[in-house]
């Protein structure tokens, strides 16, 4: 937001320390999200929430599941902690596969994470599938740090799951990664628990100011998701027109494509030569894919044609 730097420049009392209890900060995240204050944390990025959950409730031996490819930080601090990493591997879509990750579930498995819509897939669960997924007797953590692009939430199942942790962040739809704000929703008691093991001072006070502007900026901020949506889908239709390529459907503001056999890192390489670049991926679920943020018009074009030119000469 246009808001946030004058408001950042004018802000007098860096010298204080920011309030533990995060008072005002979780009013005005209870009014972003319309959960009440007491279900709200706020943390430095999401990436810190997904820390503090590893930290409450797995501890060495216990297990996490995550349906993979997905999000790396879920295993990055599950590691730190010691824990089992189950990865249960999606279907060829890439979609959930419930039936494979209940039968990985033990009752070692102390969280479930869910990234919905999926980074690096961009594709979003079902809620039938979120749902058959908090039946079990773990942590279910639905991370929407694509909500905004995607417009579904399981933000209202939490009155009705105890076991149900949704992740927000402002890194992405309101363009303050650098400034570190993300927020997780939970039942008040978990809540109530991880404002008790957090770092006391774990939001600065210049991430306070920013989040406050930005929310009083929330509808311009919103006004530029659309144009994002639409070039996404322009994208998707481009390159389903292109031989060789299928783009995965995407939810967020990123989408991920299949390139032709053996030629995904090479594409990658030439793409990077014309300073387009974008994340390659070789992993054996995942081979010769790479994944593309949604730009602006100019920028989908101007991918569109790089590519189209690379796929005619490789
Ligand atoms: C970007 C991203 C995050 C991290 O968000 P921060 O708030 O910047 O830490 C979390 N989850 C997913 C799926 C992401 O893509």
């Amino acid at each position: 937001s246009p808001k946030v730097g004058p408001t950042l420049g004018a802000f007098e009392q860096y010298n204080r320390y920011p309030d533990p209890q995060q008072a005002e900060l979780r009013d005005a995240l209870s009014g972003y999200t319309g959960a009440p204050r007491d279900c709200i944390v706020a943390g430095n990025g999401s990436d810190e929430l997904i820390d503090l959950i590893i930290r409450l409730f797995v501890g060495k031996g216990d297990k996490i599941i995550e349906p993979s490819p997905t999000f790396g930080m879920y295993g990055f601090s599950a590691r730190l902690a010691q824990a089992e990493i189950i990865k249960v591997s999606r279907d060829t879509n890439f979609d959930l596969d419930i039936g494979k990750i209940k039968q990985a579930w033990d009752d070692k498995t102390k969280v479930v994470f869910i990234a919905h819509p999926n980074n690096p897939t961009g594709n979003p669960a079902t809620r039938d599938q979120i749902l058959e997924l908090l039946k079990l007797d773990s942590i279910i953590v639905v991370d929407e740090a694509y909500h905004e692009y995607c417009g579904q939430t399981c933000i209202d199942l939490i009155d009705k799951y105890p076991n149900l942790i949704v992740l927000r962040t402002f890194s992405k739809w309101a363009g303050l990664a650098g400034l570190r704000i993300g927020l997780g929703v939970m039942n008040p008691e978990i809540a109530q628990l991880m404002m008790t093991i957090k770092p006391p001072y774990n939001m600065n006070r210049a991430a306070e100011e920013a989040l406050k502007a930005s929310l009083k900026d929330k509808e311009l901020l919103l006004s530029r998701i659309t144009p994002v949506i639409n070039e996404r889908e322009r994208l998707f239709d481009l390159m389903t027109a292109l031989p060789g390529v299928t783009p995965i459907p995407s939810a967020a503001n990123f989408m991920m494509l299949r390139l032709p056999q053996g030629k995904g890192l090479d594409i990658f390489h030439k793409l990077a030569s014309r300073g387009i670049l974008t994340r390659c991926y070789d992993y054996p679920e995942m081979t010769d894919c790479i994944r593309v943020s949604i730009g602006q018009r100019w920028e989908v074009d101007g991918f569109a044609n790089a590519l189209n030119e690379i796929l005619d000469r490789t």
